[in-house]
């Protein structure tokens, strides 16, 4: 099937993919738009990248999806992708499947035989392979929606804007009296699919984060991520670079305990 077409015209244009039928589902209405329904916020398959970037519900109740979105190619390619789509592509360097894990996401999915509800945590299985089955389509995905308490992070490198990432982090924490709850960490373009790291997440729960805990959580990394060597960068810059996103994060989130200046901290 092809939705916004730009993922799947690229493949096909390099020969990577010649089906023998393709079903345009570009015209379903009831599969576009985005919904706050109590704490959820539902989003429909094909619910284009630019309205995503757009929404004032998107943007307060699941910010984190806000802040990625622009990161995902170009205006261009923005206003053709749809959010179903990158889900169902499962590209290992893509933000929105990241953030999809990050989020504790559920894909919903229907069939003729009817409707499958997946988690993200059993969605993404490999390298562009999905729990999809060849009969199911993605009708919309639901991501809980942020409260008071929740705080996100999202940070990439990438070559060039608009690049696929180097290395990413999608991260969502709650955050109460300055000690972290719960916190997820979603890694992409570290392995064949977005990866938690419950490891280093671990280190950081149950606490008020310093820099110390979150060295500590760099080296944890070890015990979630199996990155390997390509083109763009070897297994261990791959690490290096992973560490210094998860320092990052851990800034924005515990910007009075961590990574401090000598100044802020004598201030
Ligand atoms: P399509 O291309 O139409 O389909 C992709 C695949 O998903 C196909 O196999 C199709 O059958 C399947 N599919 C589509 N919709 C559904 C559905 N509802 N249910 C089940 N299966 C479905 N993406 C990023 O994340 N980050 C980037 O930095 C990035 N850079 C890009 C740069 C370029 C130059 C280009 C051309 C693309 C880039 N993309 C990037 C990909 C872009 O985000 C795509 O829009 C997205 O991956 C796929 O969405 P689509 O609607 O275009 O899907």
């Amino acid at each position: 099937m092809i939705a916004g077409g730009q993922s799947l015209v690229p493949a096909l244009n390099l020969r990577l993919a010649a089906p023998s039928l393709l079903v345009d589902i570009g015209h379903l209405d009831e599969l576009r738009g985005i919904a706050v329904e109590g704490e959820t916020v539902r989003i429909g398959a094909l619910t284009r990248h630019v309205d995503i970037e757009r929404s004032e519900e998107i943007a307060r109740r699941a910010p984190l999806l806000s802040a990625a979105i622009v990161h995902v190619a170009h205006p261009a390619i923005r206003n053709r992708g749809t959010f179903g789509g990158s889900i169902a592509n499962a590209d290992p360097a893509s933000e929105l499947p990241a953030c999809a894990l990050a989020l504790g996401a559920t894909i919903v999915a229907r069939s003729a035989e009817g409707e499958r509800r997946i988690h993200a945590d059993e969605f993404f299985t490999g390298i562009y392979e999905t729990a999809l089955s060849a009969t199911e389509i993605i009708t919309s995905v639901e991501v809980p929606a942020d409260g008071a308490s929740h705080r996100f992070a999202f940070h990439e490198l990438a070559r060039r804007s608009g690049d696929y990432a180097v290395v990413g982090l999608a991260a969502r924490a709650m955050v109460e009296d300055g000690v972290c709850r719960e916190l997820r960490l979603a890694w992409f373009g570290v392995g064949d699919k977005p990866t938690l790291a419950p490891n280093a997440a671990e280190v950081l729960i149950g606490v008020a984060p310093d820099d110390a805990g979150v060295e500590r959580a760099g080296h944890a990394l070890s015990d979630d991520l199996d990155p390997q060597d390509d083109l763009q960068a070897s297994r261990a810059m791959r690490f290096h670079l992973a560490r210094v996103l998860l320092k990052r994060a851990a800034r924005d989130f515990f910007p009075d305990t961590v990574g401090r200046t000598r100044k802020e901290a004598s201030a």
